[in-house]
Protein backbone atom coordinates (compact mmCIF):
# COMPACT_ATOMS: atom_id res chain seq x y z
CA UNK A 1 0.00 0.00 0.00
CA UNK A 2 0.80 3.64 -0.26
CA UNK A 3 1.72 3.92 3.26
CA UNK A 4 3.54 0.60 3.10
CA UNK A 5 5.44 2.23 0.82
CA UNK A 6 6.24 5.49 2.33
CA UNK A 7 7.50 3.66 5.68
CA UNK A 8 9.95 2.16 3.34
CA UNK A 9 10.97 5.27 1.81
CA UNK A 10 11.56 6.17 5.67
CA UNK A 11 14.26 3.38 6.27
CA UNK A 12 15.61 3.86 2.92
CA UNK A 13 16.05 7.73 3.74
CA UNK A 14 17.94 6.86 6.94
CA UNK A 15 20.02 4.39 5.27
CA UNK A 16 21.11 6.57 2.22
CA UNK A 17 21.81 8.88 5.12
CA UNK A 18 23.92 7.02 6.83
CA UNK A 19 25.83 5.62 3.62
CA UNK A 20 25.79 9.50 2.58
CA UNK A 21 27.45 10.35 5.79
CA UNK A 22 29.81 7.24 6.14
CA UNK A 23 31.08 7.97 2.40
CA UNK A 24 32.02 11.87 3.54
CA UNK A 25 33.76 11.10 6.73
CA UNK A 26 36.08 7.95 5.19
CA UNK A 27 37.88 10.46 3.49
CA UNK A 28 39.30 12.84 6.50
CA UNK A 29 39.32 9.70 8.51
CA UNK A 30 42.08 8.00 5.94
CA UNK A 31 43.83 11.01 5.94
CA UNK A 32 44.12 11.55 9.58
CA UNK A 33 44.97 7.80 10.00
CA UNK A 34 47.78 8.09 6.69
CA UNK A 35 49.15 11.00 8.86
CA UNK A 36 49.80 9.53 12.45
CA UNK A 37 51.17 6.81 10.20
CA UNK A 38 53.64 9.06 9.30
CA UNK A 39 54.12 10.80 12.41
CA UNK A 40 54.46 7.00 14.26
CA UNK A 41 56.47 5.30 12.06
CA UNK A 42 59.02 8.12 10.03
CA UNK A 43 61.22 10.52 11.35
CA UNK A 44 60.39 13.48 9.55
CA UNK A 45 61.91 16.42 9.43
CA UNK A 46 60.59 19.24 11.48
CA UNK A 47 59.10 20.96 8.60
CA UNK A 48 57.50 17.66 7.21
CA UNK A 49 56.40 16.95 11.14
CA UNK A 50 54.08 20.28 11.15
CA UNK A 51 52.47 19.61 7.19
CA UNK A 52 51.98 16.80 8.59
CA UNK A 53 50.23 17.95 11.90
CA UNK A 54 48.08 20.46 9.93
CA UNK A 55 46.73 17.63 7.91
CA UNK A 56 45.07 15.75 10.49
CA UNK A 57 43.85 19.55 12.25
CA UNK A 58 42.18 20.33 9.12
CA UNK A 59 40.54 16.87 8.17
CA UNK A 60 39.55 16.48 11.75
CA UNK A 61 38.12 19.57 11.66
CA UNK A 62 36.39 18.52 8.88
CA UNK A 63 34.51 15.06 10.50
CA UNK A 64 33.78 18.20 13.12
CA UNK A 65 31.93 19.92 10.80
CA UNK A 66 30.14 16.91 9.14
CA UNK A 67 28.91 15.74 12.40
CA UNK A 68 27.67 18.90 13.03
CA UNK A 69 25.44 19.45 9.59
CA UNK A 70 23.90 16.08 10.34
CA UNK A 71 22.87 16.68 13.70
CA UNK A 72 21.53 19.85 12.65
CA UNK A 73 19.72 17.86 9.76
CA UNK A 74 18.57 15.11 12.19
CA UNK A 75 17.23 17.16 15.20
CA UNK A 76 13.79 17.54 15.37
CA UNK A 77 12.85 21.49 14.92
CA UNK A 78 10.34 23.40 17.33
CA UNK A 79 6.94 22.77 16.00
CA UNK A 80 5.38 25.78 15.71
CA UNK A 81 1.50 25.76 16.07
CA UNK A 82 -0.17 28.88 15.25
CA UNK A 83 -3.71 29.52 13.12
CA UNK A 84 -2.86 29.99 9.33
CA UNK A 85 -5.44 30.37 7.14
CA UNK A 86 -4.65 28.04 3.72
CA UNK A 87 -6.12 30.24 1.27
CA UNK A 88 -3.49 33.26 2.15
CA UNK A 89 -0.83 30.66 1.92
CA UNK A 90 -1.66 29.26 -1.20
CA UNK A 91 -1.72 32.51 -2.84
CA UNK A 92 1.63 33.46 -1.51
CA UNK A 93 3.42 30.16 -3.26
CA UNK A 94 0.69 30.94 -6.77
CA UNK A 95 2.72 34.40 -6.63
CA UNK A 96 5.93 33.40 -5.91
CA UNK A 97 6.31 30.92 -9.00
CA UNK A 98 4.91 33.45 -11.62
CA UNK A 99 8.27 33.96 -13.17
CA UNK A 100 9.07 30.41 -13.65
CA UNK A 101 5.58 30.24 -15.01
CA UNK A 102 5.69 32.84 -17.49
CA UNK A 103 9.63 31.48 -18.48
CA UNK A 104 7.97 28.34 -20.06
CA UNK A 105 4.51 29.24 -20.67
CA UNK A 106 2.96 27.19 -17.98
CA UNK A 107 -0.56 27.78 -16.23
CA UNK A 108 -1.46 26.93 -12.69
CA UNK A 109 -4.76 26.17 -12.26
CA UNK A 110 -5.81 26.73 -8.63
CA UNK A 111 -9.08 25.26 -7.38
CA UNK A 112 -9.48 26.35 -3.72
CA UNK A 113 -12.64 26.76 -1.54
CA UNK A 114 -10.72 28.98 0.57
CA UNK A 115 -14.18 30.03 2.48
CA UNK A 116 -14.68 26.58 3.00
CA UNK A 117 -11.01 25.20 4.56
CA UNK A 118 -10.87 24.94 8.25
CA UNK A 119 -7.84 27.16 9.70
CA UNK A 120 -5.30 24.96 10.54
CA UNK A 121 -2.88 25.76 13.02
CA UNK A 122 1.17 25.45 12.65
CA UNK A 123 3.84 28.09 11.11
CA UNK A 124 2.74 29.33 7.47
CA UNK A 125 6.28 30.30 6.66
CA UNK A 126 6.84 26.80 7.17
CA UNK A 127 3.45 25.49 5.32
CA UNK A 128 4.68 27.61 2.60
CA UNK A 129 7.69 26.37 2.07
CA UNK A 130 6.83 23.12 1.68
CA UNK A 131 3.94 23.69 -0.86
CA UNK A 132 6.59 25.80 -2.92
CA UNK A 133 8.88 22.37 -2.80
CA UNK A 134 6.06 20.32 -4.45
CA UNK A 135 4.61 22.69 -6.79
CA UNK A 136 7.69 23.62 -7.90
CA UNK A 137 8.67 19.95 -8.73
CA UNK A 138 5.62 19.88 -10.27
CA UNK A 139 6.26 22.95 -12.93
CA UNK A 140 9.51 21.56 -13.46
CA UNK A 141 8.51 18.04 -14.56
CA UNK A 142 5.60 19.55 -16.68
CA UNK A 143 5.74 20.07 -20.25
CA UNK A 144 6.42 23.57 -21.87
CA UNK A 145 2.91 25.31 -22.20
CA UNK A 146 1.84 22.63 -19.69
CA UNK A 147 -0.77 23.25 -16.58
CA UNK A 148 -0.17 22.19 -12.92
CA UNK A 149 -3.59 21.84 -11.03
CA UNK A 150 -3.77 22.84 -7.20
CA UNK A 151 -6.54 22.00 -4.98
CA UNK A 152 -7.19 22.93 -1.57
CA UNK A 153 -10.36 21.09 -0.34
CA UNK A 154 -11.73 20.33 3.35
CA UNK A 155 -11.31 16.82 4.28
CA UNK A 156 -11.85 15.22 7.45
CA UNK A 157 -10.24 11.59 8.21
CA UNK A 158 -11.54 9.40 10.92
CA UNK A 159 -13.18 12.43 12.09
CA UNK A 160 -10.38 14.84 12.84
CA UNK A 161 -11.31 18.04 10.38
CA UNK A 162 -8.83 18.54 7.96
CA UNK A 163 -7.34 20.18 4.48
CA UNK A 164 -6.10 18.66 1.54
CA UNK A 165 -4.12 19.60 -0.61
CA UNK A 166 -3.05 18.33 -4.36
CA UNK A 167 -0.49 19.43 -6.51
CA UNK A 168 -1.17 17.56 -10.00
CA UNK A 169 1.22 17.30 -12.82
CA UNK A 170 1.14 15.80 -16.56
CA UNK A 171 4.80 15.47 -16.55
CA UNK A 172 7.01 11.79 -17.19
CA UNK A 173 5.89 10.68 -13.99
CA UNK A 174 8.07 8.45 -11.24
CA UNK A 175 8.89 5.25 -11.75
CA UNK A 176 7.73 2.67 -8.92
CA UNK A 177 11.14 1.82 -8.50
CA UNK A 178 12.40 5.41 -7.51
CA UNK A 179 8.77 6.56 -5.70
CA UNK A 180 10.01 5.34 -2.37
CA UNK A 181 13.62 6.88 -2.51
CA UNK A 182 11.61 10.71 -3.44
CA UNK A 183 11.37 11.58 0.01
CA UNK A 184 14.94 10.73 0.96
CA UNK A 185 17.20 13.62 2.04
CA UNK A 186 19.76 14.01 -0.60
CA UNK A 187 17.55 12.18 -3.27
CA UNK A 188 17.61 13.33 -6.53
CA UNK A 189 17.24 12.87 -10.31
CA UNK A 190 17.76 16.72 -11.85
CA UNK A 191 21.24 17.56 -13.18
CA UNK A 192 24.07 18.64 -10.08
CA UNK A 193 23.33 21.77 -9.01
CA UNK A 194 19.82 21.68 -9.60
CA UNK A 195 18.30 19.62 -7.34
CA UNK A 196 19.77 19.37 -3.65
CA UNK A 197 17.07 16.11 -3.38
CA UNK A 198 16.16 18.13 0.58
CA UNK A 199 12.54 19.37 -0.91
CA UNK A 200 10.40 16.40 -0.69
CA UNK A 201 12.62 15.28 2.21
CA UNK A 202 11.78 18.27 4.60
CA UNK A 203 8.14 18.70 3.45
CA UNK A 204 7.22 15.30 4.43
CA UNK A 205 9.30 15.96 7.99
CA UNK A 206 7.23 19.04 8.17
CA UNK A 207 3.77 17.51 7.63
CA UNK A 208 4.78 14.18 9.90
CA UNK A 209 5.31 16.63 12.53
CA UNK A 210 2.05 18.16 12.64
CA UNK A 211 0.12 14.82 12.08
CA UNK A 212 -0.26 15.27 8.71
CA UNK A 213 0.07 12.55 5.61
CA UNK A 214 1.89 12.77 2.58
CA UNK A 215 0.91 10.93 -0.24
CA UNK A 216 2.76 10.50 -4.32
CA UNK A 217 0.85 8.64 -6.54
CA UNK A 218 2.48 8.53 -9.85
CA UNK A 219 2.16 7.00 -13.37
CA UNK A 220 4.72 6.94 -15.97
CA UNK A 221 4.24 8.66 -18.67
CA UNK A 222 0.94 10.39 -17.16
CA UNK A 223 1.94 12.60 -14.42
CA UNK A 224 2.08 12.80 -10.63
CA UNK A 225 -0.29 13.67 -8.25
CA UNK A 226 1.45 15.27 -4.73
CA UNK A 227 -1.35 14.81 -1.92
CA UNK A 228 -0.98 16.53 1.57
CA UNK A 229 -3.28 16.37 4.24
CA UNK A 230 -3.28 18.48 7.22
CA UNK A 231 -5.43 18.11 10.60
CA UNK A 232 -6.84 21.75 11.57
CA UNK A 233 -6.64 21.19 15.71
CA UNK A 234 -3.07 21.31 16.49
CA UNK A 235 -1.60 17.76 17.27
CA UNK A 236 -0.07 16.84 20.21
CA UNK A 237 2.71 14.99 20.19
CA UNK A 238 2.51 11.04 20.10
CA UNK A 239 4.67 8.41 21.37
CA UNK A 240 5.18 6.64 18.09
CA UNK A 241 5.63 10.17 16.20
CA UNK A 242 8.22 11.09 18.90
CA UNK A 243 9.75 8.06 18.49
CA UNK A 244 9.96 8.24 14.94
CA UNK A 245 11.74 11.49 14.67
CA UNK A 246 14.53 11.24 17.43
CA UNK A 247 17.98 12.90 16.62
CA UNK A 248 20.83 10.21 15.22
CA UNK A 249 22.76 9.95 18.78
P1 LIG B 1 14.91 17.91 -5.87
O1 LIG B 1 13.71 18.59 -6.46
O2 LIG B 1 15.94 18.86 -5.37
O3 LIG B 1 15.48 16.84 -6.75
P2 LIG B 1 13.00 16.68 -4.07
O4 LIG B 1 13.21 16.01 -2.75
O5 LIG B 1 12.01 17.80 -4.11
O6 LIG B 1 14.44 17.16 -4.53
O7 LIG B 1 12.59 15.59 -5.16
C1 LIG B 1 13.33 14.39 -5.27
C2 LIG B 1 13.10 13.74 -6.61
O8 LIG B 1 11.74 13.28 -6.72
C3 LIG B 1 13.30 14.62 -7.84
O9 LIG B 1 14.66 14.74 -8.19
C4 LIG B 1 12.49 13.87 -8.89
O10 LIG B 1 13.20 12.76 -9.38
C5 LIG B 1 11.33 13.29 -8.08
N1 LIG B 1 10.12 14.11 -8.21
C6 LIG B 1 9.57 14.91 -7.28
N2 LIG B 1 8.43 15.48 -7.72
C7 LIG B 1 8.24 15.04 -8.98
C8 LIG B 1 7.23 15.26 -9.99
N3 LIG B 1 6.18 16.06 -9.78
N4 LIG B 1 7.37 14.59 -11.18
C9 LIG B 1 8.42 13.76 -11.40
N5 LIG B 1 9.40 13.53 -10.49
C10 LIG B 1 9.32 14.15 -9.31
Amino acid sequence: TQEQLLQKGKMAAVGSLVSGLCHELNNPMAAIRMSLDLMVRRKLAPERQRETLEVIERQSQRCVSLVKALREFSSRPAVIREPCEVGAVVGRVIELVGPQLSRRRLSLDARLAAAELPRLHLHGAELETALRHVVTNALEASPEGGTVTLEARPLAREGTQGVEVAVIDHGPGISPDTLPHVIEPFFTTKPPGEGTGLGLSLTHRFIDAHGGTLNIESERGRGTTVRMWLPAAPVLETAASAEGEAPLQ
